[in-house]
């Protein structure tokens, strides 16, 4: 069984958001020092890398990370590409013939490559989710979505993606690799940390073939 791991390596070059406090590694144990065992501290921002929002991120009062539906985040999943569209708008998502039915979305995007390439510096004209995408994806009822940039939404137009998906309780998925994915069906699983209270969480996020 091949399984494709979606998940960004958490390491001191990974891209972060703008502003978002900086990943910061350091080892208060270390064998080589004389202790008796290595231990790693990590500091960093819950959207770090390969992650999920929960509706706190966006809205006022909303749920905490760990009300998150286990049944939503991990079964049948389709991969489908929009390479060389500047952002995902529900024309768009109209053109990719996605089948009714469909729960869990993984939208592949130029941003990928981006992952492939191994850049380092955050680039604000990634491709992402416009207002009415995201308002396309509520009204055919997908539960979560999966995006390849480090945001659902527009770096310009952060607050109506998020709360259009949010407010359905529709998960996004932030941060995938989806590089050398094929299109397709699959079984997905991702599984956030159970971060009390907390508006996203890291996550592993692997496919495999249907
Ligand atoms: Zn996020």
């Amino acid at each position: 069984m091949k399984i494709y791991d979606l998940t960004l390596p958490i390491s001191p070059s990974l891209i972060v958001w703008p502003d978002d406090p900086p990943l910061q590694f350091s080892q208060p144990y270390h064998l080589d020092r004389g202790d008796i065992c290595t231990v790693t501290r990590l500091s960093l921002s819950v959207h770090t890398g390969t992650h999920v929002d929960a509706p706190a991120h966006f809205i006022a009062g909303g749920a905490g990370v760990e009300t998150l539906d286990l049944h939503t985040l991990m079964g049948p999943a389709l991969v489908v590409e929009a390479l060389g569209v500047s952002q995902v708008t529900a024309v768009v998502l109209d053109n990719l013939a996605i089948p009714p039915g469909t729960k869990r979305l993984l939208i592949k995007t130029n941003n990928s490559a981006r992952w492939a390439a191994g850049e380092t510096k955050f680039y604000e004209e990634y491709v992402a989710i416009t207002a009415d995408g995201a308002q396309w994806l509520v009204d055919q009822g997908i539960k979560l979505v999966g995006v390849d940039y480090l945001s659902v939404a527009p770096f310009t137009a952060l607050t109506a993606c998020h709360q259009i998906l949010l407010q359905q309780e529709i998960i996004p998925v932030e941060g995938l690799n989806l590089h050398g994915i094929p299109p397709g069906p699959y079984h997905f699983i991702c599984l956030p940390l159970l971060i009390q209270g907390s508006d996203g969480a890291p996550c592993r996020a692997i496919l495999w073939q249907a």
